[in-house]
């Protein structure tokens, strides 16, 4: 999938290109395009249409890839969807992992 973002400079996905060794399976997992290989190391090309599905960081084996997954604007689309109440990450809620969105970007939806 390319081309879908969500609110910009959010994000908590984190690249350390120090100990990546260049394998591809992030670019092979993602499904926002976001890594691309170059010279046998991972860049993150596309960071605003990072999902925070996690796929990236479970199979880097040199750990070399960090990301929250289960928080940000995706998960809040999900926390909608599946709730019945449009797209919402949930400020009012006890679940802190939801939180963290509104809190970090001082967006708050509901
Ligand atoms: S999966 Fe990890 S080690 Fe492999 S290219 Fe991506 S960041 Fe580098
Ligand atoms: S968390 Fe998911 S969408 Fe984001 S870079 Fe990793 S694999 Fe791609």
């Amino acid at each position: 999938m390319k081309g879908q973002t969500y609110l910009k400079n959010v994000v908590t996905l984190e690249l350390n290109a120090d100990k990546c060794n260049g394998c591809g399976m992030c670019a092979i997992v993602c499904p926002h395009n976001v890594f691309e290989i170059k010279n046998r190391k991972a860049k993150i090309i596309d960071k605003d249409a990072c999902m925070e599905c996690g796929a990236c960081e479970m199979n880097c084996d040199q750990k070399a890839v960090t990301v929250r997954s289960g928080v940000g604007c995706a998960a809040g689309i999900m926390i909608g969807a599946l709730g019945g109440t449009g797209p919402c990450c949930g400020p009012n809620t006890e679940d802190t992992k939801a939180k963290s969105c509104c809190e970090k970007s001082k967006n708050k939806c509901c």
